[in-house]
């Protein structure tokens, strides 16, 4: 497929990327790793070259403006200080999958970064083309609003933060506004014995696009539960998060996880596609749930 014709600006800092995108004059897109961007222009421009002559074509949206974020170095890597985790938007998959501060209580986000496509999308993708193309199978999506991310958003009108769970509106669609970064996400500290993991189910283990997915968050107070969340993808239009699913105050035995993966199944609103059927999502939804439930449960025990 062809890619069609666009002009792109590689800004030397956040203040000049956010001055391009500013400019209405021009319609521009944001530019990370591309593996989303560059595959939709091939998508539109295959679509326009092929049906534009059929009288009820609709054109899809074309940026005639590319502007790269790959130069700004300080939207790259992860950094911990007393505030928490923070991981800079042009962290990449591979990257986050490898990072050792990212184990344990932040266990998520690894393993969700470390089943996205293949080595070679890995090392190209990036957590915020991942999360602002908000496709409701986006690997990492699950993990950060299971870790209560906040995220970090930037225009030349300003900054706001945004919590993770908020930030998803629909299928592709978020709260950033026109001419809007995201520039970081923060993860919270995680005090305490605390752990987190992520799964995700497809028919094969590589270059897979989820069925369906799931994270979870757990919290210890000695033997019982404090706190629990659990995250699905692919399971509704935006990633679907169940808080406490009555674990709290239990021992994290395996009928408790169990029923807690049940009670947050239920909750799912999945559907039928050419991937799976929605009783098969919802049904799969409950033993990735009680997978990841046991997962975090014996990382938090490590944690303590
Ligand atoms: C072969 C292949 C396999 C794949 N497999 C998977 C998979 O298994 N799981 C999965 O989740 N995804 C998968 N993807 C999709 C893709 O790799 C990821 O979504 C990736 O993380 C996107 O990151 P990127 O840096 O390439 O984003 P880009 O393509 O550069 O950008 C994606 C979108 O985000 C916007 N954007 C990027 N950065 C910012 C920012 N900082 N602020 C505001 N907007 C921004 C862009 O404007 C664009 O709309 C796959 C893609 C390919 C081509």
């Amino acid at each position: 497929m062809l890619l069609p014709r666009f002009d792109l600006v590689e800004p030397e800092s956040l203040a000049a990327a956010l001055e391009a995108l500013a400019d209405s004059a021009v319609s521009s897109r944001a530019l990370a790793g591309g593996t989303d961007v560059v595959p939709d222009l091939k998508r539109e421009y295959d679509r326009r070259l092929r049906f534009s002559a059929l009288p009820a074509f609709r054109p899809g949206p074309f940026p005639e403006r590319l502007v790269s974020l790959l130069r700004l170095a300080g939207l790259r890597g992860v950094r911990r200080d007393a505030a928490g985790t923070t991981c800079g938007p042009l962290a990449t998959m591979s990257e986050l999958a490898a990072d050792a501060r990212l184990a344990g209580a932040l266990g998520a986000l690894a393993d969700g970064a470390a089943s996205v496509g293949s080595p070679q999308v890995r090392n190209r993708a990036t957590l915020g083309g991942n999360l602002c193309n908000a496709r409701p199978c986006a690997d990492t999506a699950p993990p950060v609003v299971a870790l209560d991310a906040v995220l970090v958003l930037e225009s030349r009108g300003g900054t706001r933060e945004v919590p993770a769970r908020e930030f998803f509106t629909g299928p592709g669609q978020t709260v950033l506004g026109p001419g809007e970064l995201l520039t970081a996400v923060r993860l919270p500290p995680q005090p305490g014995a605390c752990g987190s993991a992520a799964l995700k189910l497809g028919v094969r283990r590589a270059y897979e696009i989820a069925i369906v997915s799931a994270a979870a968050w757990v919290a210890l107070d000695g033997e019982r539960v404090r706190a629990a969340r659990v995250v699905f993808g692919s399971a509704a239009p935006v990633p679907l998060r169940v808080d406490d699913a009555g674990l709290a105050g239990r021992v994290p035995d395996e009928p408790a996880l169990r029923d807690a993966a049940r009670a947050a199944a239920a909750q799912t609103k999945p559907i039928d596609d050419f991937r799976a059927s929605a009783a098969y999502r919802r049904q799969a939804s409950e033993v990735l749930a009680f997978r990841v439930l046991e997962r975090a449960v014996a990382r938090a025990r490590g944690a303590a």
